[in-house]
């Protein structure tokens, strides 16, 4: 037997288009082996693709957010009826739903493309980036360190995030000032995101975080134990690196051990 709807199904779950599918066919049994060896393999590759976007799932008093990674700093929350991304860049969007909210960090490609927000965007969509980022994707609602905006059942702080001292090659990759972390409050729960940053006084000051992302990789931000170091003063109940392409993970999780903080690690690179 050869279902190539259950094909279609498996490859539409993986988030490709079934339309190099469509032109196959197994009609005789000649072609039998050829096509259930295909069929696993796809399983095989779907069982991949969803393992890497398995979303996280988080219980609050308004129902279940859920946090999907994309890839590096990319991600997808949804809540409600509400999708919000936060620095939509990296990793596959196929099939992935049209934005209600966007949230960017910063300038750079890894946090910012342009065509990518207009693909994703609504006429009713609101995004929201520090100035910097607002000169160059149209239509963006300015938000600027330590400023406070609430959109739906969200609420948005801009958190500064940079560098505080130049880099190995004497670049100082970011000012302070351009960019923006963001905490994110939905139904009380607080999810914080660093963006690209240092462990600043800012972002040791924080309390009261429920889960934060926090990123690692030189020589744009720190080091897996500098890392580690800010999240510790800041104690968020459960934490994830991401944005740490390069790093080791396992050093940072290794460093938080027995202060009592969750630390998750996720595959955020998978193919
Ligand atoms: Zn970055």
């Amino acid at each position: 037997m050869c279902d190539i709807y259950a094909w279609k199904a498996a490859w539409r779950a993986g988030g490709e288009t079934a339309s190099d599918w469509q032109a196959e066919a197994c009609p005789t049994l000649r072609g039998t082996i050829a096509c259930m060896k295909r069929l696993a393999t796809v399983l095989v590759v779907v069982g991949a693709a969803l393992f890497a976007a398995a979303p996280e799932e988080f219980s609050t008093a308004a129902g279940t957010l859920r946090l999907t990674p994309i890839q590096h700093a990319s991600l997808m929350i949804q809540a409600g009826d509400k999708v919000l991304y936060v620095d939509p860049a990296q990793g596959s969007y196929d099939g992935l739903p049209q934005a209600d909210t966007i949230l960017i960090t910063d300038i750079h490609g890894d946090h910012m493309v342009p065509a990518l927000v207009d693909k994703l965007r609504k006429p009713s969509t609101v995004i929201l980036a520090p100035k910097a980022v607002a000169e160059k994707v149209k239509g963006c609602t300015v938000i600027s360190n330590g400023e406070t905006k609430t959109v739906g059942a969200f609420k948005v702080e801009a958190i500064p995030m940079y560098n505080m001292k130049p880099a190995a090659d004497g670049q100082i990759y970011h000012e302070k000032g351009r960019g923006n972390g963001y905490i994110l409050t939905y139904s009380g729960k607080r999810f914080y995101f660093s963006g690209d940053t240092e462990g600043t006084p800012e972002m040791k000051a924080l309390r009261n975080i429920d889960v934060a992302f926090v990123c690692m990789n030189l020589p744009y931000t720190m080091t897996p134990e500098a890392a580690a170091e800010a999240v510790r003063a800041f104690h968020p109940a459960i934490v994830y690196p991401y944005h740490y392409r390069g790093s080791d993970t396992t050093a940072f999780a290794k460093a938080l051990q027995g202060t009592g903080i969750e630390v998750r690690l996720r595959d955020w690179y998978a193919k």
